[in-house]
Parts: structure tokens; sequence; C-alpha cells
């Protein structure tokens, strides 16, 4: 089996949440996905209420399974750190589509020094890109 999803399994197992088809799909879901806006979201699980898929991101939410990225006046939603590897994201203005960035640990650790300069330890961070990607450049 797949490691994360025993991770997922253990983890929701520990927060007394049962192991549901609903939640397993949904985790299967963003698994497949860059961010991706819960709209879009609800679309890839036609087999499943709406309602239960929100119910369901709210509580995975607050159990730090699910990130929500702010972008302007929408949000969307990826796995977080905990089940895929730390990235930034790039944002098109034109086409709306959202790409994962290459890692890059000398930005890490310039950003690990910028919140200790200022005395504090940072836990985590978001970083978004915004402009036009390559595709809308070409048009
Ligand atoms: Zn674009
Ligand atoms: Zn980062």
């Amino acid at each position: 089996m797949d490691v994360e999803i025993k991770q997922f399994k253990k983890l929701l197992r520990k927060n007394e949440h049962y192991v549901t088809k609903a939640r397993l799909r949904l985790f299967i879901a963003l698994q497949k996905t860059p961010a991706l806006s819960i709209k879009d979201l609800v679309k890839r699980l036609p087999k499943h209420d709406r309602s239960t898929i929100y119910r369901n991101i709210t509580a995975f939410e607050k159990l730090g399974i699910i990130a929500r990225l702010q972008m302007g006046w929408n949000s969307k939603v990826e796995l977080s750190d905990m089940f895929q590897h730390h990235h930034h994201h790039f944002t098109c203005h034109r086409c709306g589509q959202v790409m994962n960035l290459p890692e890059n640990s000398a930005l890490e650790n310039e950003i690990a020094k910028l919140a200790s300069s200022q005395n504090c330890k940072q836990t985590d961070h978001q970083l978004e890109i915004r402009g036009w990607c390559k595709n809308c450049l070409a048009d």
C-alpha cells in the first residue's frame, strides 16, 4: 500500500475519524492533482454528496492534511507538506493554472533567515509567484 495512504489512515484514526470511502477518495483525488479550487475538486468526485465533500475538506484542513492557498478572492486546496514535498507555486493570471515550482534550498534558507532576523521562528510558509505562464505568453 501507498505509504502516504497508510499515514493518512493512521492520522484519521488517531484523531477519532473513521476511514470512510468518501475520505479515502478525497485524499486520492488530492494526491493526483496540483492545487485546485474546491469546485473543481467536487467535480472530480461525482459519486459523492457535495455536503459530505465540504465537511471532509473542513475536517482535513483542521487535521493539517490539506493546505489552503489564498489566491485573490478565491482559494485552492492541496495536500499539505505532510503528504508531499514542500514547494512554491506559480499562478497564471490569464488561464488560472497553478504550477508547482521546483524545490530551492537556497531560497528556503533565506526565508528561515528572514524570520530569525526578526527573532521569530517559522513553522511553515507559502510562496506564490503570479504572472503569465509559458503557454499564455506564446499565444
Ligand atoms: Zn496561463
Ligand atoms: Zn518554501
